[in-house]
């Protein structure tokens, strides 16, 4: 049992069921056990990989097609240039390393990280220090100015809350203790004004989720978008709406118990990408479109063959399959989404459907 399931089950004890959000939370950013406070989980001696881990392709591919909407709104000569969860700062290096020669840009951006963990930002802070970035807790603390944004697998590490149907009410999932272990248990049913409009698409049984943390933060970045124009692109696994139950853990690049090991795998949730775009009002949304669909459109074959010129052997097998595995319907290509906000009369992002 880890530590921070003993501690868990002390609080249950004392005090009652806690839901799945609150469970999150503690597994994720308990001061001391959390999964996220002390330890940089990416890469292959991790749990898990991301795209900009993947290749350098990724982040030099948003960064071109972010420079690209910084072109056609104008070039404001000082802007907000924030990345959400920026893990080892890696597609951010890309990102600025990619559009270095496009005039005015990086002189006009001003860097923003917002980071929760102390081991993450240690990384980024060696990663990036070249470019002065400031970090924050939370996106209050982004100055009131234009803002280019991007999150790539931030969302899903927000705490959720899983509700299941029972009539036309609903009855939470919650964490409680049995046989002296932690596991899986429900409230009664009760109505649910925020969940009105699921009782439209969902039936008797069925799981939604709903991730509270996500919507003000949305309502911040866009009200600085609204105010000054920019653009937040976020990127993550997940559909327009969510539906059933997709909590998951992940160990050594395995999947794992949610419950068995708290504090020592990564907790995600897919992310639901209406709720995002409501929470983004008067922001107008994209359309939700595949990764692999807005890379290819932003260039990423082009880039990958120009990369692939200095290659052999191994390592242009394994560029190969970076591309590949970012690009390809069957791998990250279709799972993950990317969602672009802007102002209604902001000129449609690069990559993306008018
Ligand atoms: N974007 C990076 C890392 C993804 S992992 C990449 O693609 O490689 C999730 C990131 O979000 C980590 O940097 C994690 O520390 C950060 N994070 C998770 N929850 C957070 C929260 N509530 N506030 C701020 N940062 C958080």
């Amino acid at each position: 049992m880890t530590p921070l399931a003993n501690a868990i089950l002390r609080q249950i004890r004392a005090q009652g069921p806690i839901t799945v959000a609150e469970y999150m939370t503690l597994c994720l950013l308990h001061p001391e056990h959390g999964y996220y406070t002390q330890r940089d989980p990416l890469g292959v001696d991790g749990d898990f990989t991301t795209a900009p881990e993947i290749s350098q392709m990724f982040g030099e591919i948003l960064g071109i097609g972010l420079a690209q909407a910084w072109l056609d709104q104008g070039e404001p000569t000082r802007f907000t240039l924030a990345e959400l969860g920026p893990g080892r700062g890696t597609l951010m290096a890309d990102l600025m390393r990619a559009t270095a020669r496009l005039p005015g840009f990086a002189a006009a951006a001003e860097m923003h990280l917002i980071e929760a963990s102390p081991a993450l930002r240690a990384a980024q802070a060696d990663r990036l220090a070249q470019y002065a970035p400031r970090w924050h807790e939370h996106v209050e603390a982004l100055p009131d100015q234009p803002l280019f944004l991007i999150a790539n697998e931030f969302f899903d590490a927000l705490p959720i809350r899983q509700f299941l149907r029972q009539g036309d009410a609903w009855a939470e999932r919650m964490i409680c203790e049995q046989d002296g272990k932690l596991a899986f248990g429900l409230s009664p049913p009760a109505p649910l004004a925020a969940l009105a409009h699921r009782l439209e698409d969902t039936d008797e049984g069925q799981m939604v989720e709903t991730c509270a943390p996500a919507i003000p933060i949305i309502e911040s970045i866009s009200a600085r978008i609204a105010r000054h124009g920019g653009l937040a692109w976020i990127i993550d696994y997940g559909d327009w709406r969510s539906r059933g139950d997709t909590l998951q853990a992940l160990r050594a690049h395995r999947p794992a118990d949610p419950l068995d090991t708290p504090g020592a795998a990564d907790l995600t949730a897919h992310v639901d990408f209406e709720a995002i775009a409501r929470a983004a009002h008067p922001l107008r949304a994209t359309r939700l479109t595949p990764q692999g669909v807005v890379l290819e459109r932003l260039g990423i074959t082009a880039r990958a063959q120009s990369l692939a010129h200095g290659l052999a052997g191994s390592a242009l097998d394994s560029h190969i399959a970076a591309h590949r595995r970012l690009t390809h319907p069957q791998e990250m290509g279709q799972l993950f989404k990317m969602l672009g906000l802007t102002r209604d009369d902001a000129p449609t992002p690069p990559g993306f459907d008018a």
